[in-house]
């Protein structure tokens, strides 16, 4: 598979042009998030929306049941690098985010973040993304073992459907938007 869509060689020996199809191809080979935006919205790629340069994915490790992450379409690693269009709808398509997370999950509240940079944090540092974390009294307890109640995470695929069944509508005007 990987060799089929690799490049030629030849082609780009004799067409410098497709050196940049080269780059683009190692950076999507190599990036979950990318590849996430190429499946397109779907329980397999825990995509729940996708605007016209942005995107919210259920993060596949939570820290809490609603955990999402919303991320910019190109593969960005520094904020600076997105034009202006970008981080106006990366910042709109965020609002949606804290809108469906706070409807379907009702927290007490929310820690919003984004940690650019591998020493700042970034789990993924080559491709931006904030996270959204609905919090509620109590949990995740740094002492989880003494802790009176434990923090219980849903599965994916509740989690999926609920904020699913709520960003439809929004998905589906952002699609005829666009097309
Ligand atoms: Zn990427």
């Amino acid at each position: 598979m990987r060799e089929e869509r690799w490049p030629l060689e030849r082609d780009v020996l004799f067409r410098p042009d497709r050196l940049k199809y080269v780059r683009r191809v190692i950076k999507d080979e190599a990036c979950v998030f990318c590849k996430t935006r190429e499946m397109g919205v779907a329980l397999e790629s825990l995509c729940l929306y996708q605007s016209s340069h942005s995107m919210i994915i259920l993060n596949k490790f939570p820290y809490n049941s609603g955990h999402v992450l919303v991320l910019p379409q190109r593969h960005v690693g520094e904020m600076l690098d997105l034009s202006m269009e970008e981080y106006t709808d990366l910042h709109v398509t965020l609002r949606k985010a804290v809108e469906a997370v706070t409807k379907v999950y009702s927290p007490g509240g929310l820690n919003l973040g984004m940690n650019l940079g591998a020493v700042a944090g970034a789990g993924i540092p080559a491709h931006l993304h904030y996270h959204v974390v609905p919090r509620w009294a109590g949990d995740l307890n740094f002492f989880p073992l003494v802790a009176e109640t434990k923090t219980v995470i849903e599965n994916l695929e509740t989690s999926f459907e609920r904020l699913l069944t709520y960003l439809k509508p929004a998905l589906a005007r952002e699609n005829e938007r666009t097309s």
